[in-house]
């Protein structure tokens, strides 16, 4: 039988590739997610990586401490057999180390890191590449905590932002974009597809491309997607050309509603960079959510497959109900979408995500998210129970009306992140609280749909 665990040599981590392998068989990732980079024997034989619980380590002697800090602050090189310790847990730890290790092998990456939310993952790697006098470009919407860091804040540091909608063909949008941009700096072009709550896609592979075409003096900007939405299972943005992925680990990664915390993973000179500026502001995610989010990855893909397949009869459901206007979800996009194609290349499924207008505006979709029973009204997603909100007046009211009618966030517009329970209890959920829909008083009409019954509430 094979070692399962990779030694880590460094802090930094030594792949030993044939620890992935049985014979010639390369191990998938959901196979790895119990036991990759972690040594029962370096912990009491114990099954499960303990948390270690931590603020610092204790050097062997002065030489290791002087050699680790050496190594750390980057004033010598690591000596090919040198052995890197643990120094202290802002710089690491070794549940957020194995996490680390573990997230990459999802999206091949070379390289992760962990923060203490989606927000620190996306402000840490936005300020390792930004300067002043720099132009973000910027796939939209995005989600609402990214969207007023970018326009809220990095303007005040000299940092301005040029956006181009998602849902459009790249090729479409990159002469608008260059001249908005007019020769200035580009760090970054970051895109999140799909888009929230729209479902719109951005061509990873066409932002790639813009972002050679932005290069200045050989440096091209960093290409980072925001891959909450479908990663790490159903999509995987490096595979197209991105050098970095970037997660809230809020969502599916974290999967239960219970830990805030976010990840980025990519190539290895981007994500060290990043890494260096977590331990100087100090954005690194702590032991404990380290240890619950290698809990959830276990389950990652079951979870994951569970909630699509669920999301498939729901969504359908809503297309076919005469009180829903249209329903945005990657499963119904029809063969003369222009964004088939891209769907067709980048994902690999239609993940949760369903987002869609209800007759009657806000009042109708107010109503209906009211008459729920099963499915809670609470923002988030990508937890194990259904939860639905009013994007326009919720995550994403702080966008101008205008702007937000011009990408499709309307008045009527409502969206579910579904869960895991079972799908004919969703679309009796659903059902009958469109049943409310239009009513006078808001409430289901007394013949209408069955009553849920809610345990323990
Ligand atoms: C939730 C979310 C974030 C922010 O993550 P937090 O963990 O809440 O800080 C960023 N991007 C997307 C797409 C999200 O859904």
């Amino acid at each position: 039988m094979a070692k399962y665990y990779k030694e880590r040599v460094s802090g930094k981590i030594k792949q030993q590739p044939e620890t992935m392998m049985i014979g010639d068989k390369k191990l998938q990732p959901e196979s790895m997610m119990m036991s990759y980079g972690y040594d029962p024997s370096l912990s009491e034989g114990a099954i499960k990586c303990p948390i270690f619980q931590t603020s610092t380590f204790v050097f062997k002697n002065s030489e290791a401490g002087k050699a680790f800090f050496e190594i750390a602050l980057g004033l010598r090189e690591q000596g090919p057999k040198e052995e890197m310790g643990l120094i202290y847990s802002r710089l690491n730890n070794p549940d957020l180390e194995i996490l680390e290790d573990r997230l990459c092998l999802w999206d091949g990456a070379e390289l992760g890191a962990a923060f203490q939310s989606g927000m620190a993952a996306i402000a840490t790697s936005l300020l390792t590449f930004c300067r002043p006098g720099d132009v973000l470009v910027i796939s939209q919407p995005l989600y609402g905590g990214t969207e007023y860091l970018i326009h809220h804040y990095l303007p005040e540091f000299g940092i301005e932002v040029v956006g181009f909608p998602a849902g459009v063909p790249t090729a479409e949008i990159a002469e608008s974009v260059r001249e908005r941009v007019a020769g200035r700096r580009v760090p970054a072009v970051l895109s999140e597809t799909p888009a929230n709550p729209t479902n719109g896609l951005v061509d990873i592979e066409g932002a790639v491309e813009l972002a050679r075409s932005l290069a200045q003096g050989g440096e091209r900007p960093v290409v980072m997607v925001d891959n909450t939405f479908l990663g790490p299972v159903f999509q995987h943005p490096l595979e197209h050309g991105a050098d970095l992925v970037i997660y809230s680990a809020t969502k599916f990664i974290g999967g239960h509603s219970d830990v805030i915390a976010g990840a980025c993973v990519g190539r290895r000179e981007v994500v060290e960079k990043i890494r260096t500026l977590r331990t100087f502001i100090g954005t690194a995610a702590g032991p404990w959510t380290g240890w619950l989010l290698m809990r959830s990855l276990e389950t990652l893909k079951m979870r994951m497959t569970a909630q699509m397949k669920n999301a498939q009869y729901v969504a359908r459901f809503l297309s076919q109900h005469p009180k829903i206007k249209h329903v945005n979800y990657l499963g119904l996009l029809s063969e003369d979408d222009p964004m088939i194609a891209v769907y067709r290349k980048q994902c690999v499924a239609p993940g949760s995500l369903i987002s869609f207008e209800v007759e009657g505006g806000e009042k109708g979709a107010f109503q209906f998210l009211n008459a729920l029973k099963l499915i809670s009204l609470a923002v988030s997603l990508g937890g194990t129970e259904s939860l639905a909100e009013h994007p326009g007046t919720m995550t994403h009211a702080d966008i101008d009306p205008a702007e937000r009618e011009r990408l499709g966030i309307t008045p009527g517009l409502a969206r579910i992140s579904v869960g895991v329970e079972h799908f004919e209890d969703l679309i009796a959920d659903v059902g009958q609280a469109l049943d409310a829909v239009g009513s006078a008083d808001g409430k289901v009409p007394a013949a209408a749909g069955p009553e849920v019954v809610r345990a323990g509430r």
